[in-house]
């Protein structure tokens, strides 16, 4: 077969370095990928001049991943259907609120054989209830869809220090052979470097549910760290949220597999590193120290980025609520209270203890 070629759809901190990840490995793997990797590019003017121009001179996303180089094999694209074309692999990397807007774009334009990994963390509610993004792009576009996630904070992996990370694809039913279609040993070559390590697994759904949800377990150790409180109540709101994390695997998408939420970079290991240092648990120590509402800490802390578990939380309280189970996740509810309904931070144990701890 022809080598695969590769569209990254997005370009923000993680989306370009995911992009910077693959666009070096379609240098070292000639025979598996086509050089040139397109990144769609979400277009916007910065001092008068085109992002993707930007990009596409000085090989630096100067807004959502300054000081970093980018290969020169890795191109800027604000169409999204011209950045599609001929492509193969479609790795999905933006934040997901934007997601149902590109895919409804996508519909119809998409060829049956094409793959695509999703690299977004989070999840969609709607009709369906509550549904993995990768099962969402699965079923909008018909096109079989895995998930990338691990301990993963962008700006690390972009400096190129060592990380690991998790890869979850399954095979589709017709799948014909190795070589002729997207397999394990393709995504690990397709991702895999030095300094980024990477699993290949098949419990999408386990990786899927721990990346989305420990953003709202992040939104909670920013609080009590904001309120001074220190590390022995970030690790208690950690060891809480990783058993409501298991606990709503097991309860509403029992495929996934409890070994993936101890054992993988996207499991334990994500909750701590997002915990530590990412944009949620910033925002939300922002939230208790400022007195700002997350949309506005959210605003003037990340420049355009966003803290996936502003929104992550409300899905989750939405799906809860229709299931009459949000008093079985009261960390979950309580970080969605304070996020939405002004619940004050100080009160966040005894709602927990309150409405009840997890078994
Ligand atoms: P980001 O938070 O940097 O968001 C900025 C991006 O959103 C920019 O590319 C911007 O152009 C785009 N954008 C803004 N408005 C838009 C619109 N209307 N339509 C489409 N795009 C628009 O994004 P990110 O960090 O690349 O995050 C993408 C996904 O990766 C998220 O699900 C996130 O949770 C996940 N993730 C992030 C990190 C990280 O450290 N940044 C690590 C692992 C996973
Ligand atoms: P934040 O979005 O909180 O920075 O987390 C990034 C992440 O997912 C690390 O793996």
């Amino acid at each position: 077969r022809n080598p695969f070629k590769i569209t990254v759809i997005g370009s923000g901190n993680w989306g370009t370095t995911i992009a910077k990840v693959v666009a070096e490995n379609t240098q070292h793997f000639p025979h598996l990928f086509q050089k040139d990797v397109n990144m769609w590019v979400f277009q916007e003017k910065i001092d008068g001049e085109n992002l993707t121009d930007i990009i596409n001179t000085k090989h630096q996303n100067v807004k959502y991943l300054p000081n970093i180089d980018l290969p020169e094999n890795l191109i800027a694209n604000p169409d999204l259907l011209d950045s599609i074309k001929g492509a193969d692999i479609l790795v999905f990397n933006v934040p997901h609120q934007f997601l149902p807007k590109i895919v409804e774009s996508l519909k119809g334009q998409v060829k049956p054989w094409v793959r695509a990994i999703s690299c977004l963390k989070g999840f969609e509610v709607g009709k369906k209830g509550v549904q993995l993004l990768s099962s969402y792009i699965t079923d909008e576009l018909g096109i079989q869809c895995g998930a990338l996630s691990g301990a993963n904070l962008a700006p690390e992996v972009a400096k190129e220090h060592w990380s690991e990370t998790t890869v979850a694809y399954q095979l589709p039913k017709d799948y014909k052979g190795e070589g002729l279609d997207v397999d394990h040993k393709v995504l690990k070559a397709l991702f895999h470097r030095p300094y980024f390590h990477v699993n290949v697994i098949d419990d999408v759904a386990g990786i899927s549910i721990a990346g989305a949800l420990k953003n709202v377990v992040a939104l909670g150790c920013g609080f009590v760290e904001g309120l001074g409180w220190g590390n022995n109540a970030s690790a208690a709101i950690q060891r809480i949220g990783l058993g409501e994390i298991i606990k709503f695997g097991q309860t509403f998408f029992p495929e996934s597999r409890v070994q993936t939420y101890y054992q993988e970079s996207a499991g334990v290991a994500d909750l701590i590193t997002t915990c530590s240092g990412g944009r949620n648990v910033k925002v939300a120590k922002h939230m208790a120290k400022t007195k700002k509402n997350a949309f506005e800490a959210e605003k003037e802390l990340l420049n355009g980025q966003s803290a996936q578990g502003i929104i992550t939380c409300k899905e989750v309280h939405e799906w809860l609520y229709t299931c009459e189970m949000t008093d079985e996740f009261p960390l979950f509810e309580v970080v969605y209270q304070i996020v939405y309904n002004n619940f004050p931070m100080e009160g966040l144990p005894e709602m927990i203890e309150e409405l009840g701890p997890i078994e």
